[in-house]
């Protein structure tokens, strides 16, 4: 199955209005009446994010959100939940199960594309494992770094110097808060090895053209420009 939006809801209509946003937004999507018809969807495959009606015949959509969280495929799975007003008292409910995001009926297509792609940008693809910025993705499950998509031969240390960086962009780090963090405190290392790691760093990323963003901070350290 290709990436898609799986939409769980009861109500003709709403499905409908549903099927006409997010697929004129570029996403496939799939469509369930019932908790139990999405189970069977989900046996084929898994959602990039899925929108669950709250209430819904036979098994409501808080319990099919709980189910979804407790079961290893599914439990990183971005859920935004549709309430109908006056349910905002259960809304607090809703977050102790894990759904990540929720949607008053009647809602404003525009605010559910903006809240799904919204969630998308936070969650990622949910078992894609990597950091990415200005055309650089690294790896975390392999460890390894991709620039423009080309794998590119990478150090450990420069590879958690640039982890540390890709994670905090615009945060400035003195030399001995980058010591602490990448190379651990029980290890003595002097600070000026710091420099020269950088060094290495920025020399992996000039044949692209990406040395500059790892900046150095005058009077303190280094940091990576957004
Ligand atoms: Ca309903």
């Amino acid at each position: 199955m290709a990436p898609y939006i799986l939409v769980v809801e009861d109500e003709p209509d709403i499905r409908d209005l549903l099927e006409f946003t997010i697929s004129r937004s570029g996403f496939d999507i799939y469509e369930a009446e019932s908790a139990e018809d999405a189970l069977k969807i989900l046996d084929r495959g898994i959602p990039e994010l899925i929108i669950i009606d709250w209430m819904l015949p036979g098994m409501d959509g808080i319990d099919l959100a709980k189910k979804l969280r407790s079961d290893d495929l599914t439990k990183d799975l971005p859920i935004i939940m549709l309430t109908a007003r006056g349910e905002e008292a259960d809304k607090l409910r809703s977050f102790e199960v894990g759904i990540d995001d929720y949607v008053t009926k009647p809602f404003s297509p525009k605010e559910l594309m903006a809240r799904i792609k919204a969630l998308l940008r936070r969650t990622g693809a949910p078992s894609d494992n990597s950091l990415s910025a200005a055309g650089i993705r690294l790896d975390l499950n392999s460890h390894r770094l991709y620039i423009n998509d080309k794998d590119v031969t990478i150090g450990p240390t420069e590879f958690k110097l640039l982890e540390l960086f890709m994670r905090n962009p615009n945060r400035a780090f003195d030399r001995s808060q980058l010591l602490d963090r990448v190379w651990g405190r029980s290890v003595y290392v002097e600070e000026r090895t710091v420099d020269v790691h950088v060094l290495r760093l920025r020399k992996i990323l000039k044949p692209s053209g990406r040395d500059h963003i790892i900046e150095t901070v005058r009077g303190l350290g280094y940091r990576l420009a957004a």
